[in-house]
């Protein structure tokens, strides 16, 4: 039941390699954290997941549900069900966050060959995907990322989420503008929307994020490899130690 296999991932931007061979698993029904300092190569990672032009693959191979992930076009992605929080980040004014939505629902429905919904059906969807999250309804009636807090665009992303219901979903905690309430609203999501189907990549440095959640693994990430892994123990260790230990321990023992 494994949804992603990165194996000995690189890539490259601008000439410069970033991403060193990453390794990673990731099965259905979990949650995984991926940590590190700033610079190591965690949003590179997430980007190069989701088929941003800029990364070059220059070595490895991903495997979704067993496609290599690269013969897909980022909007095949979202079809065969990888959620990718930063393709939608765009700002429109004028167009109302429901119609937005709803057309990002719909066209994915109908990409799958499944039934659209009116503007009163994806009304009441929409309401209750919000109750879950606990977010107020009059999100639904402003524009499009228009003004939004750092919160506020998390929330959107998180509601993008839960509605388009992703096999996989992979979220970059973005380091500015991130306030501890958008840490919250994020954490929260994931905990609501977790399921034994489908899993969760948490891209974040912020350590804290473990007083909200209970991923299965933590990863760290360093200098674009992960060098270490375990549970959420690991990032309680990365709170009161700091980085600067992990993935060194050899040279500290020999
Ligand atoms: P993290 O998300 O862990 O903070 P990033 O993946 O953003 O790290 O960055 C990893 C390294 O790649 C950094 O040294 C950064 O300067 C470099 N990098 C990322 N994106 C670009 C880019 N578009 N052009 C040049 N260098 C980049
Ligand atoms: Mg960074
Ligand atoms: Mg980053």
């Amino acid at each position: 039941k494994t949804i992603l296999e990165v194996s000995g991932l690189r890539a490259a931007v601008e000439g410069v390699e970033i991403l060193k061979g990453v390794d990673l698993v990731v099965k259905r029904g979990e949650v995984h954290a991926i940590m590190g300092t700033n610079g190591s190569g965690k949003s590179t990672f997430a980007k190069v997941l989701a088929g941003h032009s800029a990364y070059q693959v220059t070595g490895g191979s991903v495997l979704f549900e067993g496609r290599n992930l690269f013969d897909l076009e980022p909007e095949e992605r979202a079809r065969a069900g990888v959620f990718l929080a930063f393709q939608y980040p765009i700002e429109i004014p004028g167009v109302s966050n429901s119609h937005f939505l709803r057309l990002a629902y719909n066209t994915l429905q109908s990409q799958r060959g499944k039934d659209e919904l009116d503007p009163l059906e994806f009304e009441d969807f929409v309401r209750e995907k919000m109750k879950l999250l606990e977010m107020n309804p009059n999100f639904l009636d402003r524009g499009v990322n228009e003004g939004f807090s750092g919160g506020e665009k998390k929330r959107n992303e998180i509601l993008q989420m839960a509605l388009l219901e992703p096999r996989l979903a992979i979220l970059d905690e973005t380091d500015s503008g991130l306030d501890i309430d958008a840490l919250r609203i994020v954490t929260n999501g994931v905990n609501k929307l977790a399921t034994k189907d489908n899993a969760i990549i948490l891209v974040t440095h912020y350590q804290r994020m473990l007083n909200y959640i209970e991923p299965d693994y933590v990863h760290v990430m360093r200098s674009g490899r992960i060098v270490k892994t375990g549970g959420k123990e690991l990032a309680l260790d990365l709170e009161t130690r700091g980085y600067d230990w992990v993935g060194v321990e050899r040279r500290v023992s020999a």
